[in-house]
């Protein structure tokens, strides 16, 4: 099992690195045709050196949302490849060099690969997520992260926890690709909600592990985080105790609860 992927065979590959501190960068390939995406460039420099490794030709860019640590390396890399970048509509001029700007119900093809854009609002209000239902993986920026999920900067909290909630639909097998890694900071606050959550100390484990080698657990899938991260489970009554409300509380309350415990934690 030296090269195995988790992933429909023949019909795609992924490669995942870090770029500045914590931002992951990420490159989507068809393997039929070719065609190329980055999601998002939070800096050039190592987007451009995973192409050379791989030998990759970048044909688009899909962002994910205006903020600096996801659009600052655009331009350098448009220049350097050529690549179309397609935007969410709502950021605006705030990315560098939009070719393409879309928004909800819109469809992205990559080849023959395509994917589905969703509005994904609540961390910022531009965001979306680009959904490659048939090959079985999500890009979800900000949005939904490892054992995590991003920071209500523009919310309210709920428009969050209803974007979150649009991944729970997905199959169980679907990888999720986060814009950054704060797995083991996640882990440690979702053990604080859920001491007792047997899958979750596994998870913990297995975060530590990569840590030490360097790496980090992204992709996740849609089941492992349906399992192990607090904010997707915001429905049961136990995480709704957790967060010092009643166990009637509503999800949204639950959501609201347990991401202002997380900024205090
Ligand atoms: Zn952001």
């Amino acid at each position: 099992m030296s090269d195995a992927r988790q992933m429909p065979e023949g019909t795609h590959e992924i490669r995942s690195f870090l770029c500045r501190s914590d931002n992951i960068g990420v490159l989507i390939r068809d393997t039929a045709t070719g065609a190329c995406a980055a999601i998002d460039v939070p800096e050039a420099e190592p987007v451009l050196r995973a192409l050379d490794e791989s030998g990759w030709t970048l044909t688009d860019i899909l962002v994910t949302h205006r903020h600096g640590d996801h659009v600052e390396g655009i331009p350098e890399v448009k220049r350097a490849t050529g690549a179309k970048v397609t935007a969410p509509r709502k950021a605006g001029a705030a990315v560098p060099e939009v070719d393409v700007a879309v928004g909800e119900g819109d469809v992205v093809s990559l080849g023959d690969l395509s994917a589905e854009v969703w509005e994904t609002p609540g961390h910022c209000d531009d965001h979306v997520s680009y959904v490659f239902r048939d090959a079985g993986v999500a890009f979800a920026g900000d949005t939904l992260f490892t054992l995590g999920c991003g920071r209500v900067l523009e919310g309210p909290p709920e428009a969050l926890w209803r974007s979150l909630s649009r991944f729970l639909a997905l199959s169980e097998t679907t990888q999720v690709y986060s814009g950054h890694d704060y797995v083991l900071a996640n882990a440690l606050f979702a053990l604080a909600v859920e001491p007792d959550n047997a899958r979750l100390a596994e998870r913990m484990a297995q975060a530590e592990a990569a840590a030490r080698e360097g790496r980090f657990l992204i992709p996740t899938t849609i089941g492992v985080e349906r399992e192990t991260n607090p904010f997707l489970r915001s429905d049961r009554p136990a995480i709704a105790q957790a967060a010092g409300l009643s166990a009637d509380a509503t999800p949204e309350q639950v959501f609201t609860a347990l991401r202002a415990w997380k900024n205090r934690f």
